[in-house]
């Protein structure tokens, strides 16, 4: 794929540093006001100079000004040709699935997040889109899963919840060999993180309500991909109908221009933490790919730039336990979601993954689900070790 970035100063964008980009791609300044903010474009519909001309916008759902600036800079910074942003996550993913038709098949990762074996499962498979869920960190068992209709490879990595890391590279061969696509959803990692357009994939999804968008404030989804298949989406969600609103666009390209920093600080606070949670007696067993002891640490560093934010434990106590553990915190708010700078706590077999208990999917009842925020390091620690004293004493 080749990008096809435009920069304010009208230079070769691709040989600007990724936080450049976040703050400019996409985002020059009004050329009416000067304004250095892409306005919130709160209209329906656009006056067209003439019948059957207009000046790049007809009507919203078809596309709206606010929406391309944040495309554009989410394209760049995946390194794709194309962006297309969606009204969620799950209506980004649902459109990538629309593109198949029935008989088609696709091979997913057994830990995928909740929502989306929710989707594929319960909606996609019937209208006749069928899904094998497989331990895609067995690149044989993913091989053998593979059918002659098989036309996705769904990958997610980091997984949610459990943190498996997945050779994006080997998977994206293993498709390709078949005449199947790589999708990947890089919620967890983000582009600053990890690239899998650059390793092999296909289409990459996001959940846009997490690290992207970065402040618990708004929800969407965005697919980059090759200018082809953006085409084909823009046309489903044109046909369709999901699209983000204005001030969700705005929402979500302001978070944006911090991923850089936000992540990197992310990423440290979440080493300590799992860091002492390792160390930790009260704890049975810890989740986290930047730990050397965990099974993805070697692959996590060949294809990402950190381990991210996210972690994941089981206390010593089992289920009750970590129940109990979620409703002690303080500064960790017990809630779903996740990538926000304020530090949330849940139980994701009772909460973000109810939807997958009973199906070959389930998480373990006592798994603990982190999403370290950005806060002060020392309080968070004293949070959690309060909390596990609490807990589990
Ligand atoms: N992908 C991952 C990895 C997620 O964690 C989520 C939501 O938690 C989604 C997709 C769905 O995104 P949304 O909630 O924005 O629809």
């Amino acid at each position: 794929m080749t990008d096809h970035l435009t920069d304010p100063a009208g230079s070769d964008a691709t040989a600007h540093g990724f936080t450049t980009r976040a703050i400019h791609v996409g985002q020059e300044p009004d050329p009416r006001t000067g304004a250095v903010i892409v306005p919130i474009y709160q209209t329906s519909t656009f006056a067209q100079p003439a019948v059957g001309q207009h000046l790049g916008y007809e009507y919203a759902r078809t596309g709206n000004p606010t929406r391309t600036a944040l495309q554009e800079c989410l394209a760049s910074l995946e390194g794709a040709e194309a962006a297309v942003c969606f009204a969620s996550g799950l209506a980004a993913e649902d459109a990538i699935i629309r593109l198949l038709a029935p008989g088609d098949h696709i091979v997913c990762a057994n830990d995928v997040y909740g929502g989306t074996w929710r989707q594929l499962d319960q909606v996609h498979a019937r209208f006749g889109i069928e899904s094998t869920p497989v331990d895609m960190t067995d690149l044989d068992a993913v091989a053998a899963a593979f059918r002659p209709t098989t036309r996705y490879l769904w990958a997610e990595t980091p997984s949610n919840p459990l943190l498996k890391v997945l050779d994006l590279a080997a998977l994206a061969e293993l498709a390709h060999e078949r005449g199947a696509w790589l999708v990947a959803d890089n919620t967890f990692a983000t582009p600053y993180l990890q690239q899998p357009v650059a390793l092999g994939a296909d289409i990459v999804v996001h959940s846009t309500t997490k690290y992207i968008g970065g402040h618990s404030d708004v929800v969407g989804g965005a697919v980059c991909t090759d200018e082809r298949t953006a085409t084909d989406l823009a046309f489903l969600q044109n046909a369709v109908g999901a699209v983000p609103g204005p001030f969700d666009n705005f929402l979500t390209l302001r978070g944006l221009k911090t991923l850089g920093v936000r992540m990197d600080r992310h990423t440290t606070n979440a080493t300590a933490i799992a860091e002492m949670l390792d160390a930790d007696p009260r704890v049975a067993a810890v989740h986290y790919p930047g730990l050397p002891s965990d099974p993805g640490h070697e692959l996590a560093r060949a294809q990402m730039s950190g381990a991210g934010g996210m972690v994941s434990f089981r206390p010593v106590g089992g289920a009750e336990a970590a129940t109990r553990l979620c409703e002690r915190t303080e500064l960790f708010f017990l809630a779903e979601s996740l990538g926000g700078v304020e530090s949330l706590i849940e139980v994701p077999g009772t909460m973000t993954h109810a939807s997958v208990a009973g199906t070959p999917l389930e998480v373990p009842d006592d798994l603990v689900r982190l999403s370290v925020g950005i806060e002060d390091i020392d309080d968070l620690l004293a949070d959690l070790d309060a909390a596990l004293g609490a807990a589990t004493g």
